[in-house]
């Protein structure tokens, strides 16, 4: 399942601001699926060099901040 922005930009489900518009992203998805592991570090992420969060590779906004990641 993907999250959309109002501009209809795919996100990763459980994303909190656009990956392409950095528009703060409203959950409420009733088929989440709790998969999130805080702390736990996972191949295949990036760190935002504006706020420290981890973003899945081959995002071009942070999820947590919607700083521009690369
Ligand atoms: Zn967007
Ligand atoms: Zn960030």
């Amino acid at each position: 399942m993907a999250v959309r922005c109002s501009s209809w930009h795919e996100n990763p489900d459980g994303s909190t601001v656009c990956d392409e518009c950095g528009e703060p992203l409203t959950g409420g998805s009733a088929s989440a699926q709790a998969g999130e592991t805080t702390g736990a570090r996972a191949p295949g992420t990036q760190r935002c060099l504006s706020c420290n969060a981890t973003n899945p590779e081959g995002e071009v906004f942070c999820t947590n901040c919607g700083a521009k990641l690369g």
